[in-house]
């Protein structure tokens, strides 16, 4: 095996370079070496990247957290993984022992390491995972629909959070990726209507021809109760959900008496000035939704049966050499899924 590798750093200040690194060393008995075959970016990784910076790493780290991949390593086989598996990587690494982890809660834990964030990530053509990160993946699921596993598994984490059922009408703020895959999984669970709410032009296009949203609408131009109204005859929505992290006034405003209201998308700087009344007098419900929870086997059950279309939703696809420029299409809104084959 080679010594070096091609690998994609976080430099600070907005720097992204493809450079070469060492292949990483497994360290413990459970390591596995993972030949990554795809890699795809997240809202995270242009948060890391921009100026300010708003999602937190760690300067000089390998950037990446979703990723399908091959074991090419390993220090022990054992009765589940052998090299040669093709596998998916759970990006949280929980530390195993305060007191979250030990009841099981491990997107909790409080000393979690992020892959791609505080400790080196996927984007390169090697990553040392622990095997309890991994899942298996089957040929059955083509790459470019496995690349979408982790963003689906947290998608998936919101969705069992919020109890849906089918025949509810659904607003969704924000249709970038993961708007986008709450439209399709809504839709595909048998919501009644799931409208979309987004503002940059681009993505308003994209979502109209792909979402399989049954309303996209331009809330730059739009009212979103007249939205709600045509497309369902009430002037509120059952769920709501922010993709955008910043609409929880809005949705509170818009949510029928009895409603959820999911709050996915991460802003730590947005603060918003919400009357409690209103949540006490509806009788709302407001679940917030972290990262990924058990959901990565219902998520693979899911991919393999490919029941959602989401090729459509890879734009981009790119090289090590060429991911700085495909991030920066992404923080256009020119692309949806960049995806690296490293
Ligand atoms: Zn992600
Ligand atoms: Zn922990």
């Amino acid at each position: 095996m080679a010594e070096n590798m091609r690998a994609v750093i976080f430099e600070g200040d907005g720097v992204v370079k493809c450079v070469e690194r060492p292949v990483p060393a497994l360290k413990s008995k459970d390591g596995a070496l993972l030949r990554i075959l795809a890699a795809s970016v997240c809202g995270s990784d242009l948060g890391i990247t921009s100026i300010p910076q708003k999602h937190f790493a760690t300067p000089g780290v390998i950037l990446g957290h979703e990723c399908v991949a091959q074991i090419v390593d390993m220090m022990e086989e054992n009765p589940e993984f052998k090299v040669g598996d093709r596998v998916l990587v759970n990006p949280m690494i929980p530390c195993g022992d305060c007191a979250y982890c030990k009841v099981g809660q491990v997107n909790m834990c409080e000393r979690v390491g992020a892959v791609g964030e505080d400790c080196d990530g996927v984007f390169a053509e090697y990553y040392a995972a622990g095997r309890s990160s991994l899942y298996h993946i089957g040929d059955d699921v083509g790459l470019d629909t496995a690349i979408f596993a982790e963003p689906l598994a947290c998608v998936m984490n919101g969705f069992k959070r919020l109890g849906f059922m089918p025949g509810q009408n659904v607003l969704i703020y924000g249709a970038g990726p993961i708007g986008l895959l709450f439209a399709k999984l809504m839709k595909t669970s048998g919501a009644s209507c799931v409208m979309l709410c987004e503002t940059r032009p681009a993505r308003l296009d994209f979502a109209r021809e792909f979402s399989g949203a049954d309303r996209v609408a331009d809330t730059s131009s739009e009212d979103a109760r007249q939205v709600i109204f045509g497309a369902t005859g009430r002037y509120c929505a059952d769920i709501i959900v922010d993709t955008t992290g910043s609409m929880f006034e809005a949705a509170i405003a818009h949510a029928a008496a009895e409603g959820k209201i999911l709050l996915f998308g991460i802003n730590d700087k947005a603060s918003q000035n919400v009357r409690q009344y209103d949540i006490t007098r509806k009788e709302l419900q407001v679940i917030g939704s972290y990262a990924t929870h058990l959901t990565f086997p219902n998520v693979i059950k899911l991919l393999s049966n490919n029941v959602l279309d989401l090729k459509p939703l890879l734009t981009h696809r790119v090289t090590l050499e060429e991911l700085p420029d495909g991030i920066e299409a992404l923080r256009r809104g020119e692309a949806m899924k960049v995806v690296v084959y490293p």
